[in-house]
């Protein structure tokens, strides 16, 4: 049966894998794993032209553990899930250092580094190094979990089990980079979600999801939990050149490392902020307020535009004035992004917006 299994997807990555994705060229470890990290919770279409961005300024793990924080930010802005971002560029301090830039060559060993768990140490170490290492990544998870129907919601441990066991099972002995890519890919584009494509799909004869009539009742949903709403106030400062006040958020916590303008409760805690400062209030202008979601919990965004004259103050380490039309690279949460904009908008309504690097924008 496990020859069977890995058989049929084999062949069918033949006839119809994904072969010129731009990670599966000059297949590196230094490569496979920055687009696994990319991949995590975004879509591929997404990620390819942050991923060529990406490797056309940190083309090798020396030149990531070289760069600045902000810079690795910087390039991250939009993708989302930033400790995905921080954990990269500590990772590649750490092969650098402790490995003389040589990623590890087992599952095993790879997923003793920051932000690289099981299922994407098995991916680097079967894509780029052939390693017989099974994966789980949630496509996979999806194919699995509906050809032997798994009963259960794969975020519990007895679920998880059962499905690296069987992810370990149908791992084959040879061609491992391939049937590693050929199952992602299987999950991506025929065992879809919500529309899974059974006509076309190679396992369909031994299928137990289908052939109970209910492949979408596999994997089961996580159970509902209803999600707290906060709310905050954000004051975007703008001083009499325009420019915005941003602070560096501490490394731990929501948006670590990234620019931000300060979190307030109310307008009370506005006026002890700039009076902390020493800044005395101008005008205030309300911008359209901001709905973020977290995975825990709803954040809703009142910002205000408020003048300000910092006088000859000038920012120290962790704050910046930031120039819209002229803006410094930095890394920004991607809810900030959409208020300098905003405030952008608000400021200059004929000029372009020039301080987005990147077209699109994602969750958190
Ligand atoms: S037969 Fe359908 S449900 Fe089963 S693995 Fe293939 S696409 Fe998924």
């Amino acid at each position: 049966m496990p020859e069977m299994f890995s058989d049929a997807v084999l062949d069918w990555f033949d006839r119809h894998g994904r072969k010129d994705l731009p990670w599966q060229q000059d297949m590196t470890p230094y490569r496979v794993w920055v687009s696994e990290i990319m991949l995590q919770q975004t879509q591929v279409s997404t990620v390819i032209p942050y991923y060529q961005r990406f490797m056309q300024a940190l083309p090798s793990v020396e030149a990531l553990a070289a760069a600045p924080a902000d810079e690795v930010l910087h390039l991250w802005t939009g993708l989302g899930y930033y400790s995905r971002a921080r954990n990269l560029h500590k990772t590649a301090k750490l092969v650098v250092e402790q490995y003389a830039g040589e990623f590890p060559r087992s599952a095993e060993r790879l997923a003793e580094l920051p932000g690289i768990g099981q299922s994407t140490a098995g991916a680097i170490a079967s894509l780029s190094m052939g390693a017989r290492a099974p994966i789980l990544d949630g496509n996979v998870k999806r194919v699995l979990a509906r050809f032997d129907a798994v009963p259960g919601w794969p975020g519990e441990r007895p679920v998880q089990l059962r499905l690296w066991e069987l992810a370990e099972r149908y791992t084959p002995r040879q061609r491992v980079a391939d049937y590693t890519q050929a199952m992602m890919d299987l999950g991506a584009t025929l065992c879809t979600r919500s529309k899974p494509s059974c006509l076309l799909c190679p396992l369909q004869s031994a299928c137990k999801a289908r052939q109970l009539g209910t492949p979408t009742a596999f994997p089961q949903a996580r159970p509902r939990k209803a999600i707290p709403v906060r709310s905050c106030l954000m004051p975007l400062a703008v001083d009499p050149r325009g420019a915005v006040w941003l602070e560096r958020r501490p490394d731990s916590g929501l948006w670590g490392g990234l620019w931000c303008p300060p979190q307030l409760d109310d307008d009370t805690e506005l006026d002890e902020w700039l009076a902390g400062r020493g800044w005395k209030r101008g005008e205030v202008a309300p911008l359209d307020p901001l709905r973020h979601t977290f995975s825990h919990f709803h954040l809703d965004i009142r910002p205000v535009l408020v003048r300000v004259d910092p006088g000859a103050g000038v920012a120290e380490a962790g704050q910046v004035w930031y120039n819209l039309r002229k803006p410094t690279r930095l890394g920004l949460a991607a809810p900030v992004k959409v208020l300098l904009e905003r405030a952008q908008r608000h400021l200059h309504p004929d000029s372009e917006v020039s301080h987005v690097p990147h077209g699109d924008v994602s969750q958190i």
